[in-house]
């Protein structure tokens, strides 16, 4: 009997988690994710499939990130056929987050056009025929809601003859999972195969904690996060009632870029406890980004997702999500009128680093006066204008024309969805006599290597780095 694992995505790198499982020739893909980084880059990756997805039996999904799903649309246009298996609560979110990548997959195929179309222009050739065609559609997106097969946190499934898998909560975004494989050997013996998936962090707000791995064989971990540790959560609710009185003061705007899926309703969590505790006034808040509001709908729909806290926050009135004060913006009209607001108030609204979306308009109107304030809540990548502004630059380019920067910039650190490296040492320590071998996929080399020597100062004997493209005899 052959059992391997053949690493393709996610391996020395954080993105296009992908990793094939094949027992006696049968294929489950275990995520299957979007590589991202550079846009021609990303695009030449994205653009071939590594194996037929006809050849694939079943898929496992530990979580609705594009960089684990993302290569669904692809893979269910072109020839698979069997399920994906996945929480009740990443099955939804996923549905939402793949048409808006199929949006951006559409958007990109034309702006490469445009900019194909400028360069011929430019040196005076002609136009090519020739055009780009998305990676994938909208509709392509929505051709995978049938695949999808559902299933409650620990409650098994048969994904191949002899295999079976079951999930358990991960706590990093809704319905996140690691997902524990067993294959019956021909012997009677039973191998069990851990994928971590993203591991988040114990005590965040609203998701349950992430819950211990089960005893396991062989453990796929994470290791995003191998080399750095988290600020403490601690004193972040204090302190973001302290920006909010000081908007108030100042009579100005508070804007703050954040991610639709997790870190919006993070935000809204934080800023609906401070309301119910009385550390905060009343204040108008808006949600400013449709695949947020979609997302927090998603978020609102699974409470068997939820800690006890948000359980008790949780009235027959009121929710973390839906409370006197917060509105969700729906149109580009009514997002407009809130240039013209006259009062202070709260906008969140996406993109996260600031790079497209309706947060552009908000900071267009709010960067030049020092009454108001941008709220830096996540983590800024170079070349974006989230960056620059967390950076305070004296001016920032907006849309092709610049503004002065005479704005308030504040930072919130400690949001962050993944566990540190103490947390990655943490979750696998219980495991050092059962496991025979650790694999670390998911983190850039200068992570994962210093976390693998810490590993095996800890007594795990077997720790390995996997390598992309190889395949690895279980
Ligand atoms: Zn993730």
């Amino acid at each position: 009997m052959t059992v391997s694992i053949t690493f393709l995505g996610a391996a020395e790198g954080v993105t296009g988690s992908r990793h094939l499982l094949e027992v006696n020739g049968t294929r489950i893909l275990v995520d299957c994710g979007l590589f991202q980084g550079r846009r021609d880059e990303s695009r030449e990756r994205n653009a071939h499939f590594p194996i037929d997805p006809a050849s694939i039996h079943n898929i496992i999904l530990t979580h609705g990130h594009i960089d684990h799903s993302g290569a669904l649309p692809v893979v269910c246009r072109d020839g698979f056929k069997g399920h994906i298996y996945c929480t009740t609560a990443t099955a939804d979110l996923s549905q939402i987050l793949l048409r808006d990548s199929g949006h951006i997959q559409e958007m990109d195929a034309k702006y490469l056009r445009h900019r194909q179309e400028k360069d011929a222009r430019k040196k005076g050739l002609p136009i090519p025929d020739q055009s780009f065609t998305p990676l994938y559609t909208v509709e392509d997106a929505e051709h995978c809601d049938g695949f999808f097969q559902g299933i409650s946190y620990h409650e098994t499934a048969e994904v191949a003859p002899g295999v079976t898998v079951y999930f358990t909560d991960q706590g990093h975004i809704l319905g996140s999972a690691a997902a524990h494989v067993q294959v019956k050997r021909s012997d009677g013996s039973t191998l069990r195969i851990e994928f971590s998936g993203d591991r988040g962090r114990a005590h965040m707000p609203i998701l349950r904690d992430p819950e211990d791995y089960p005893e396991s064989d062989i453990v796929l971990t994470e290791s995003t996060y191998g080399n750095r540790v988290h600020e403490p959560i601690g004193e972040m609710e204090n302190t973001l009632a302290e920006i909010v009185h000081d908007m108030l003061r100042k009579g100005g705007r508070l804007v703050i870029p954040a991610f639709s899926v997790g870190r919006t309703q993070n935000i809204l969590y934080h800023l609906h406890r401070l309301r119910m505790a009385k550390k905060i006034p009343h204040v108008e808040i808006y949600v400013d980004s449709p695949l947020s509001m979609k997302a927090t709908q998603v978020y609102a729909e699974h409470p068997e997702c939820f800690d006890d806290d948000t359980l008790a926050l949780l009235t027959a009135k009121e929710s973390p999500f839906s409370f006197p004060g917060l509105r969700y913006v729906q149109s580009v009209e009514e997002s407009m009128t809130l240039n013209d607001h006259p009062g202070p108030c709260i906008i969140l609204s996406a993109s996260g680093m600031c790079e497209s979306g309706r947060i552009l308009h908000h900071l267009k109107h709010s960067v030049t006066s020092p009454r108001n304030t941008v709220l830096i809540v996540g983590y800024m990548a170079e070349h974006t204008l989230g960056r620059r502004i967390f950076e305070r630059r004296e001016k920032v380019k907006i849309y092709g024309r610049t503004y002065p920067l005479r704005c308030d910039v504040k930072t919130l650190n400690g949001l962050s969805a993944h566990g540190d490296r103490n947390d990655i040492i943490a979750s696998v320590e219980p495991l050092k006599d059962v496991a025979r071998r650790i694999v670390l996929v998911h983190g850039e080399r200068t992570q994962s290597e210093p976390l693998q020597a810490s590993l095996k100062e800890r007594g795990h004997k077997d720790v390995v780095i996997a390598k992309l493209g190889s395949t690895m005899e279980l």
